[in-house]
């Protein structure tokens, strides 16, 4: 029986959060488990992902940065060569940490998130004052040529400070900027409705950031919005596929070890631990998770015929409902 090959291993070291953001969709805070994989068990799995051929490593939580142990993490992956980003909300970042990570020769990019166009509207929605340290976070990685992702993530009120955030993230070029609007709020149980963009705006939205993908080529990520057409060519992209998605070989290591194919925690299959072992046969259940995938891109395609779509939140929702 084969198995699987990954070629980006996407890890949430901890959801444990220095911020509280009213629209985290994983409900991160400080009250999480700091550290609920050992730095053995990290280790471990880089490990398991170098020799089964792994090449890029995504760094994301809650907030890596919480973790006392995050440059061990990364001195690892440097020693064995592996390409990683590192998502971090910056609040933890100053020059130290700035100057180390650019240090690192195997370190591809910095992601990180705004969330309104001022520090006083980024701070109601992070509830922290982290506004400017991403911006100076931006500015020094590019001034050292190394590449930055900011996701704008926007409340309702918040759509138009799009322009105004463009205008402020343009002048890196180093920069590519994926524009998000708060669709639905994923695991939270308590949360305020009025963040949430009506559906009823998706098609502005998503318009919006097509004419600027026009604009600036190359510097503006799709949104998490999808229509008809674009789903249509993410299913033709899947339709020779023995694997479906899964063919890009990627792949989730939750906080706990658990391995997964989704984001999204409300997907029901996961594949044992990946400090134990990284390898996903291709058996019975995998063929059944390929088929519940293949199914619900099919429904959504049939669905986005009438509306636009939060693509992963759906896909999510359709896999768990079959
Ligand atoms: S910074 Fe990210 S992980 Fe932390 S609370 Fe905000 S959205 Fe959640």
């Amino acid at each position: 029986m084969k198995n699987l090959k990954f070629n980006t291993l996407y890890i949430e070291l901890t959801h444990a959060c220095n911020q509280h953001c009213k629209h985290c969709y994983l409900d991160c805070s400080i009250n999480k488990e700091v550290m609920p994989m050992s730095l053995e068990q990290i280790k471990k799995v880089f490990l398991n992902f170098k020799e089964q051929g792994g090449r890029k490593v995504i760094l994301t939580g809650g907030e890596p940065f919480v973790r006392k142990d995050i440059f061990d993490i990364l001195d690892y992956l440097e020693e064995l060569h592996l390409f990683f980003d590192l998502a971090s909300n910056s609040l933890a970042m100053n020059q130290n940490r700035l100057k180390r990570l650019s240090r690192y020769k195997y370190f591809s990019s910095y992601f990180t998130s705004i969330l309104g166009a001022t520090k006083e509207k980024h701070k109601y929605i992070a509830n922290q004052d982290s506004f400017n340290k991403v911006l100076n976070a931006i500015k020094f990685f590019n001034d050292r040529e190394i590449s930055t992702y900011v996701q704008v993530t926007l409340a309702e009120d918040y759509l138009k400070d799009i322009d105004d955030i463009l205008r402020m993230l343009i002048q890196y070029d180093k920069c590519i900027i994926k524009f998000t609007p708060i669709a639905s709020m994923g695991i939270k149980k308590e949360y305020d409705e009025r963040l949430i963009v009506p559906r009823k705006q998706y098609s502005n939205f998503l318009y919006k950031i097509k004419d600027l993908q026009k604009k600036y080529p190359n510097r503006i990520d799709n949104c998490n919005l999808v229509d008809y057409k674009d789903l249509k060519t993410i299913v033709e992209d899947y339709q020779n596929e023995e694997l479906w998605s899964l063919c890009y070989g990627f792949v989730v290591v939750r906080p706990n070890g658990d391995l997964s194919f989704s984001t999204g925690l409300g997907d029901p299959y996961t594949w044992g631990q990946a400090f134990e072992n990284l390898y996903i046969p291709v058996d019975d259940k995998l063929k059944e998770y390929i088929i519940k995938l293949k199914r619900a891109d099919y429904k959504l395609l049939e669905v986005s015929k009438k509306e636009i779509l939060e693509y992963d939140v759906e896909l999510e929702k359709e896999v768990s409902k079959q």
